[in-house]
């Protein structure tokens, strides 16, 4: 199998109220040192296998003028075995994109946009603290939709005040662009945030547990009407334009990572770079590595990660595999949560929107099963 790049780009023009993920606000002499210390990660790094996807994500990548952009591509294409079509995406949020750099974007090996809309809804955009509006969303849009062939379209749901209408509006709009490639995730509280911080203070109510199903259901049910394969938990897509990259991680591909917080698999082992900006930007001055956990996974931890990223997806899992006891599939079948067919297992639509549950209780029978054949051969 082949392998996946996955750079971070940490610079945003402001904290969105609900983002707990790496990035500061953009500052040109910080990005200057952060990029340099981007392309001293990716040349020290070895790895002799073949690249089949690199996405550039943040943060803000779409911050980066296409001509950096491009540098680091040429960086990876020096330093890797990238294959001939590898499928090359960038992250881009409206607001920080024109027509002149998407089409110059379309020079630099990007050859695929994944637009952070999030909601074409004005007082929704605030709530969220977008820096964009609804205007630079269909602007975003339409550009986009003109130039790239391949794009893919994020949007929320569970946002404080929307309704089933509003959700309808939101997916109307944007499937008026057609983009071949949708992900709807749901608006989490994370600590530290704004968000909770306006919850905490009783300023805000969130959605009930049955408003978010009945949102969930909404979107499913409306874009594979359209014709969507709904192909992973929280993506949908036209045929063929799933999104390989991801489809790597939960596949358990190895990936290598560059970048502040960025992960990777290689044989078998995950690491992780420090979070932090600054500490990353030393580190990788003074000392050429950023890494500051690295984990050897045993077999329980990989048959483990095997069951919770891959039945996230319509491929499933092969019951060969694993070790639960055989009474739970059938259990979770007549609930109508898995299908089961020639020794593989995945998860029905209703099975989906209780993932979590499905995989833990797969989880927990593993664990059993485990402990049970540990015991006995002692
Ligand atoms: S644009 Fe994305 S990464 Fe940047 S602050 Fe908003 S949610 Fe976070």
């Amino acid at each position: 199998m082949s392998a996946a790049i996955y750079i971070h780009i940490p610079f945003c023009i402001k904290k969105c109220n609900y983002c707990d993920f790496s990035s500061i606000v953009f500052n040109e002499p910080v990005k200057d040192r952060y990029l340099k210390a981007l392309m001293r990660e990716i040349e020290m790094a070895s790895f002799a296998g073949k690249v089949e996807t690199v996405y550039i994500g943040g943060g803000t990548p779409s911050l980066l003028t296409p001509s950096e952009v491009e540098k680091i591509i040429n960086k990876l294409e020096q330093k890797f075995h990238l294959l001939h079509g590898a499928e090359v995406t960038l992250e881009v949020n409206p607001g920080t994109i024109d027509l002149p750099k998407i089409r110059e974007l379309r020079n630099t090996g990007i050859n695929r946009l994944s637009i952070g809309i999030q909601s074409m809804n004005p007082m929704e955009l605030r709530f969220l603290g977008r820096v964009h509006d609804e205007t630079d969303s269909q602007n975003a849009l339409k550009w986009i939709s003109r130039y790239f062939d391949n794009f893919s379209v994020d949007i929320m749901y569970g946002i404080p005040g929307q309704d089933l209408e509003g959700l309808r509006d939101n997916l109307k709009q944007v499937l008026g662009y057609n983009p071949p490639h949708i992900s709807a995730y749901e608006l989490s509280v994370e600590k530290g945030t704004p968000l909770s911080c306006m919850l905490a203070e009783g300023k805000i109510t969130l959605s009930t547990d049955d408003d978010k199903i009945a949102m969930y259901e909404l979107i499913a049910d409306l874009l594979k009407a359209k014709g969507y394969l709904h192909y992973e938990i929280s993506n949908y897509s036209r045929k063929d334009y799933h999104c390989k990259h991801n489809m790597n991680y939960w596949m358990r591909g190895e990936y290598l990572g560059f970048g502040a917080s960025a992960h990777a698999l290689i044989r078998e082992t995950r690491l992780r770079n420090t979070p932090d900006i600054t500490d990353y930007i030393r580190l990788m001055e003074e000392e050429g590595r950023a890494v500051v956990e690295e984990t050897a996974l045993t077999d329980l931890d990989r048959v483990n990660e095997e069951v919770f990223l891959r039945l996230r997806t319509d491929r499933g899992i092969n019951t060969d595999t694993i070790s639960a006891a055989p009474e739970l599939f059938h259990l979770l079948e007549q609930e109508g949560l898995i299908l089961k067919k020639n020794g593989w297992i995945r998860l029905t639509e209703k099975g989906m929107l209780l993932s979590n549950r499905v995989i833990v209780e797969i989880l927990d029978s593993i664990e059993k099963t485990t402990d049970i054949s540990t015991q006995n051969r002692r």
